[in-house]
């Protein structure tokens, strides 16, 4: 596994439980306002890109260089099996690697739950995680409305691919959550009524506030000013017509 970083320790990131944070390294994606360049790119081009591994929205993330290896995240974990509840694995793109499942075995054999961000498009190893009871939360990210999707995430994805994702997380029994990240410009109301009607029924929807004061895979987007308090109000009850729970992050 090509780990990025590593946070030893939040409250945040899986509800309700003490997590470490395992970020993989690399993504299939370009999201434009991705507030974690470093984690995009192989990381034997970060180089190329003059980028240095930072933190995740202003949080700490330990060890990034030198590379981590596996050994060094099981250590890790080992010594903190009954301290911590569970690992959240994240990235850029955990489910890019085709040897994930083996890693999450490992970490599941420790005795830690664990939580999966994805961008969903790869529901063939979501299907097989799923299966083998690998995953205790799915936190999936749904970039805007599926129709908006390459101008957001700068490559064409595989569109049926996030739609199975979806589909199968709606049908596990797992607790999940669905994010989407508002940006003027380039995902605001209009992509928050499309997917709404994609995840109709959805136990919990977030939508997430734009952050620009920090590094940002297009420069474009830095210190772009986000939505107001009252838009994100006025998406979020548009969001609550369609599923469980809308909440604002
Ligand atoms: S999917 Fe996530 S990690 Fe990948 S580019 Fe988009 S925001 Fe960044």
């Amino acid at each position: 596994m090509n780990i990025g970083g590593l946070q030893k320790f939040s409250l945040l990131d899986y509800p309700d439980h003490i997590s470490a944070i395992i970020f993989t390294q690399g993504c299939n994606f370009r999201c434009h306002f991705c507030y974690n360049p470093m984690l995009v790119w192989p990381r034997k081009e970060l180089g190329k890109f003059n980028i240095k591994p930072s933190a995740k929205a202003g949080e700490k993330i330990e060890k990034v260089d030198p590379e981590i290896t596996e050994d060094d995240l099981f250590d890790f974990l080992e010594k903190r099996q009954k301290k911590l509840d569970a690992v959240v694995i994240s990235g850029g793109e955990p489910t890019i690697h085709a040897d994930l499942p083996e890693m999450i075995e490992r970490i599941k054999a420790l005795g830690f739950k664990v939580k999966l961000d994805t961008n969903g498009t790869n529901p063939r190893m979501l299907k097989a995680l799923i299966a083998k009871k690998l995953l205790d939360y799915i936190a999936m990210d749904i970039k805007g409305g599926l129709s908006n999707y390459d101008l957001i995430t700068e490559v064409q994805p595989n569109i049926r691919d996030i739609k199975k994702s979806i589909k199968q997380i709606m049908e596990s029994d797992l607790p999940y959550e669905f994010r989407t990240t508002v940006v003027p410009e380039l995902v605001g109301k209009k992509d928050i009524e499309e997917t709404g009607k994609i995840i109709a029924g959805a136990r919990k929807w977030y939508l997430q506030g734009f952050k620009s004061n920090m590094d940002l895979l297009n420069d474009r987007f830095k210190n772009v000013a986000g939505f107001t308090a009252q838009d994100m109000e006025r998406m979020r009850k548009i969001g609550a017509e369609y599923v469980e729970y809308c909440g604002v992050r």
